[in-house]
């Protein structure tokens, strides 16, 4: 690997506190999208059971149909804001457009690049340009090279505080929705020091060997998982299939809290 590529950055105080790296796996949950507030409500009073400190939720979908449900936007935020508010939750969301990062800050905690961005350069030199915890979703069709060069962008701005996400690449396997790449994180792990964590749900798509991976990954050591809980999965305005209902969420933490 490149040397110049071998990231070694120290992260600034509010990233390392917030996201406590070698404890027990931080677990970063929420329903794909932000739908309304009493959807909300349900699913962050069960999280809170369960000791989640990252709340994600999507008010900007970037959906790969223009006619599919595209998020609340700017309300959403609002309402995320409200969450964090009443539960005291770290707030993760996907911001796409340059011109929302700075006001996105005003609401949530950890702003989100999605794969789909994952290359968007301004984006990229945007949130560089703020101090803001962001994370970085390694693009579905990108090689570690690229998507450590896309962590470049935003460390060459000046922000160092990123963590990255592995969510699957796409191959011709169609079995799950992407194709989990787990030496990616290995190599990650050696040659950087910028936390990774790993996307059980955009990388499967589905939710029958959520389980049985996300054990293969707490083995790699990845310093959270992220997945995505609906307090009704099949009503969902966005990856219905995938997201956890909060029994099936419930027996994926008894998995993990054995491991610990
Ligand atoms: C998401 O996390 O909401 C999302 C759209 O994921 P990805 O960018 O990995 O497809
Ligand atoms: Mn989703």
């Amino acid at each position: 690997m490149d040397k110049d590529l071998l990231v070694n950055k120290l992260m600034i105080k509010s990233l390392s506190e917030m996201f406590s790296l070698h404890e027990k796996v931080n677990i970063i949950a929420g329903p794909c999208s932000v739908e309304n507030v009493d959807q909300l409500e349900e699913i962050a009073k069960t999280l809170k059971k369960f000791n989640v400190k990252f709340f994600r939720g999507g008010a900007f979908k970037p959906r790969t149909s223009p006619y599919d449900f595209q998020g609340l936007g700017l309300l959403g935020l609002e309402m995320l804001k409200e969450i964090k508010e009443k539960y005291g939750f770290f707030i993760v969301s996907e911001v796409m457009d340059p011109r929302y990062v700075e006001e996105s800050m005003k609401y949530i905690d950890i702003i989100q690049i999605g794969s789909r961005n994952m290359q968007n350069f301004s984006l990229l030199k945007e949130v560089g340009k703020t101090n803001s915890p962001v994370l970085l979703k390694r693009g579905m069709m990108a090689t570690l090279n690229e998507y450590l060069l896309a962590a470049e962008y935003i460390l060459k701005e000046g922000n160092r505080n990123i963590i990255l996400c592995e969510r699957g690449i796409r191959t011709f396997e169609d079995s799950t929705r992407n194709t989990l790449d787990i030496s990616s994180i290995a190599i990650i792990k050696r040659y950087t020091s910028l936390p990774i964590i790993v996307d059980l749900s955009h990388s499967l798509g589905r939710k029958d060997i959520i389980i049985p991976i996300a054990k293969a990954v707490l083995a790699l050591d990845v310093d959270g998982i992220m997945v995505e809980v609906h307090n009704n999965p099949e009503s969902a305005l966005s990856d219905s299939k995938q997201q956890l209902n909060f029994e099936e969420f419930e027996n994926l933490v008894e998995n993990i809290d054995r491991i610990y």
